[in-house]
Formats: structure tokens, C-alpha cells, sequence
């Protein structure tokens, strides 16, 4: 598929004509859906082993992080800024057969001595199946809030390994290094193991006590 950057260059030849926008703006459905499945996984924070407050943090403003490279580089430092978007549900974009996705957008521009990679990222949840879920009372709606915290996990999982030395070593010499190169499934798919667990028993307790 074609990235961000790479249309905005090839546009960029084509000045008469406008920019094509390569996702869209959610739905009213999509956006109603998203609101209540976030604000459900918000209220269940304590059920998270991993917090994913920086990504959360990044769909409001832009999530800055600059660190100095080290001796040798090809720049001094780097200057980050991650943001987050929800994003209207578009099987082009989304990963194959996923019922959601976290895209991470890297691009890189050098200024001088220093390089600034910008995250322009999207999320997106594919409407129709998760509308169903919805419906489905507590399973369905405990599995779309789990949906989106995995994809949450696939923002947060980079962000904290953009504190690591060796990451910020592997962007401070060679760009294509310090792309997203794995998908974290051995972390996240346990994380959202916990959530599920966590959350079920809170419910069968709060439904245990009820039929008292
Ligand atoms: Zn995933």
C-alpha cells in the first residue's frame, strides 16, 4: 500500500491538482462506536497490565520526545512527535482479515544536525462486526473493548521502545532501523488475555452479589 509520505511526494509533481486524502474521516456510526467502546476500556484501566496512557495521550495532541544520538551519527539529535487518529474503517489500509488496526505512519526529515520523525498514525475498527459485538451484551462488548486495546497496545508497545537506547541508537544512525518492524503479538496478546480475565470476574462478581 502506498504510505502517506509516498503520495504526498508524488503529488507533489502534480501541484494543480489536490492532495488526495488516503483515509477518511470516521463515520457518525463508526465515531458513536468508538466513543463508547473507549470510554468503557478508559473505566477498566485497573484491568490493564500494560498502560496505554502515551497513545491515549496522542489521539488529543501530538506526543513530543527528542533525545541526543550518540557520537557518530548521522544527526545529533531527533526530534519525535507521535499522533493517533481514528480513522474511518477501510479495508485497503487495514491489515488482512483484521477487525482492527493500528497503522503507524513513520516519516523522517532531516533540519541540519537534527532529524524529526513524525507519527501521523491511524486506528481503525471495522464497524459492521463490532456494531454485532455491541449487541451481544457483556462477551460482545467485553471482546470489542479487548479489539481495542489491542490496537491501543500496537501504538503503546513502539512508543515505550522509543525510550530504549537501542532504539533511539538504530534511529540515530539509519533511518530504515528504526521503522516499525515487528507486530508485538507476543506482548500484546497476553496483555489482552489479562484484560478479559480481569474484566469476566469483575462482572461475575458484581452479578453474584446482585442475586443475593
Ligand atoms: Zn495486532
Amino acid at each position: 500500500m502506498l504510505s502517506a509520505a509516498l503520495v504526498a511526494v508524488m503529488m507533489a509533481a502534480v501541484p494543480a491538482l489536490a492532495l488526495p486524502e488516503p483515509v477518511y474521516d470516521p463515520t457518525p456510526e463508526e465515531e458513536a462506536l468508538f466513543a463508547s467502546i473507549m470510554e468503557r476500556l478508559e473505566s477498566n484501566g485497573s484491568a490493564m497490565p500494560i498502560a496505554v496512557d502515551e497513545t491515549l495521550a496522542s489521539f488529543r495532541k501530538p506526543l513530543r520526545k527528542t533525545f541526543d544520538c550518540p557520537e557518530g551519527s548521522f544527526v545529533r539529535s531527533i526530534d519525535l512527535s507521535v499522533s493517533t487518529k481514528h480513522v474511518r474503517w477501510n479495508t485497503k489500509v487495514a491489515v488482512e482479515r483484521s477487525l482492527g488496526t493500528y497503522k503507524w505512519n513513520l516519516d523522517l526529515v532531516t533540519y541540519g544536525d537534527t532529524a524529526k520523525i513524525t507519527a501521523n498514525n491511524w486506528l481503525m475498527i471495522d464497524p459492521r462486526p463490532a456494531a454485532r459485538r455491541e449487541s451481544e451484551q457483556l462477551s460482545g462488548s467485553t471482546t470489542n473493548e479487548a479489539l481495542l486495546y489491542h490496537e491501543l497496545l500496537h501504538g503503546q508497545l513502539v512508543i515505550t521502545e522509543m525510550d530504549s537506547a537501542e532504539w533511539q541508537a538504530r534511529a540515530c544512525s539509519r533511518f530504515g532501523a528504526a521503522k516499525v518492524s515487528r507486530d508485538y503479538h507476543e506482548t500484546i496478546d497476553p496483555a489482552v488475555g489479562h484484560y478479559l480475565r480481569a474484566v469476566s470476574s469483575e462482572d461475575a462478581d458484581t452479578s453474584a452479589s446482585s442475586s443475593y
